[in-house]
């Protein structure tokens, strides 16, 4: 089999940040995936599976209701991002300024996380809000000093 293209990817001098890590066309439609690197990959330690999770349910809450593009949005296994994956041609500016909303609306966000019940996730006492807003708020800070 085929490397893919995210193992192409030299980790070691990805920052966070932004990032297109893919561009696929099916059937004449373009579907573009973004990285969203929130720790450097192997230098800085990785998220936690809780406060991932919480941004999950959080970022896919946000994105699904103000970009109807959004098809996808979830975490990298290996805890230093989440990918979104949008249908369309390319926008990073776009994308950057979206997801620092993102980061915004998580934290500012009161009340139960969206999906927070038996019913509606697969292991919904692992999810804390506190822990979602401490990451936003570095993630956001990081997106704000983009060079
Ligand atoms: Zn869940």
């Amino acid at each position: 089999m085929d490397k893919i293209t995210s193992f192409t990817v030299n980790h070691l001098t990805l920052l966070p940040g932004v990032h297109i890590s893919r561009i696929d066309t099916q059937n004449g439609f373009t579907f573009t995936t973004y990285d969203l690197r929130v720790t450097r990959p192997n230098f800085e330690p990785v998220m936690n599976t809780t406060e991932m999770h919480s941004i999950e349910h959080l970022g896919a809450t946000y994105f699904r209701n103000t970009l109807p593009e959004t098809m996808y949005f979830g975490p990298m296994g290996c805890r230093t991002g989440f990918y979104l994956i949008v249908a369309g041609e390319p926008n990073k500016a776009d994308i950057i300024q979206r997801m620092a909303d993102c980061c915004r609306f998580i934290m500012t966000f009161e009340g139960k996380i969206p999906g927070q019940s038996a019913e509606e996730c697969g292991n919904y006492t692992d999810l804390n809000l506190e822990m979602a807003k401490k990451r936003a708020e570095l993630y956001l800070q990081i997106l704000e000093n983009l060079p």
